[in-house]
């Protein structure tokens, strides 16, 4: 059974007093409409991190951060090492998402070694993918995702590989209120679940979480969770609304 995953990517949103109350909603909305087997996510700023996991053991979410460094330690001004997340008890990383790629110019070899240094700390990339508008419409889009995933996960062993989710984020999808369809969501996951079984296996392709991100809401998510390949969300303009993301997360079929 694949884990079901609701992974909430604030970015660089909330001052410190918003984070605590969005934190405290959060917590009091999980325990008022439950969250059924889901696994939740929150990846605060930076900054709250600590104040997310210091409230995570009394609530019923993980922490993730929302990037780390490439780099192991030292004069690296402003960056923050997987070791120091792996120190503040981070679960997951968010890895490559789209505007990493395009504001911070990160590139698949850059994170590859990223993604290599959350999984040697003992923490979880959710490595993001997905391609731009004229890429779709140029029908590159698959080879736009085989070369993103090759290029950052395929030298990792398959050991390794076990702590990867992913999350197929279409580019002119996310924070546009566009959303994928769910036909185009499930033909990508299957297409990138064909990817890993190539590479490392049935087994690893069956138990992957496949996440889909880019608009997804309260709305809409009951569709795209209906989707045989799409194993959860990756959410983000959605994800700063408490009751929002709580319906995201009650949205996967009940069987
Ligand atoms: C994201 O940034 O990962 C994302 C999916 O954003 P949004 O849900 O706002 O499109």
């Amino acid at each position: 059974m694949r884990k079901k995953i609701v992974a909430g990517n604030w970015k660089m949103n909330m001052n410190f007093s918003e984070a605590e109350q969005l934190l405290s909603a959060i917590t009091e909305g999980i325990s008022e409409k439950g969250k059924g087997d889901t696994e939740l996510i929150i990846c605060p700023p930076a900054l709250y991190l600590n104040m997310a996991s210091d409230i995570s053991p009394d609530s019923d979410f993980l922490v993730g951060a929302q990037n780390a460094s490439e780099f192991d330690n030292g004069a690296y001004t402003g960056e923050i090492s997987a070791a120091m997340l792996a120190s503040m008890s981070i679960d997951y990383c968010i890895l490559g998402h789209s505007e990493r790629r395009k504001y911070f110019h990160e590139t698949d070899e850059t994170l590859a070694i990223k993604v290599k240094k959350i999984i040697d700390h003992g923490m979880s990339p959710i490595f993001c993918c997905g391609e731009l508008l004229e890429e779709r419409e140029a029908n590159k889009h698959f080879e736009v995702v085989r070369t993103q995933i090759e290029k950052a996960l395929f030298s990792l062993s398959v050991d390794d590989f076990s702590n990867v989710v992913l999350a197929y984020e279409p580019v002119w999808a996310i924070g546009t209120g566009k959303t994928a369809s769910p036909e185009q969501a499930q033909e990508m996951h299957a297409f990138i679940r064909s990817l890993i079984a190539e590479k490392f296996g049935t087994d690893a392709a069956e138990s992957t979480s496949l996440l889909y991100g880019g608009s997804c809401n309260a709305k809409n998510a009951e569709e795209l969770f209906a989707c045989k390949d799409v194993d959860g969300g990756l959410i983000g303009g959605a994800a700063l609304k408490a009751n929002d993301f709580l319906i995201i997360a009650n949205s996967f079929p009940k069987i």
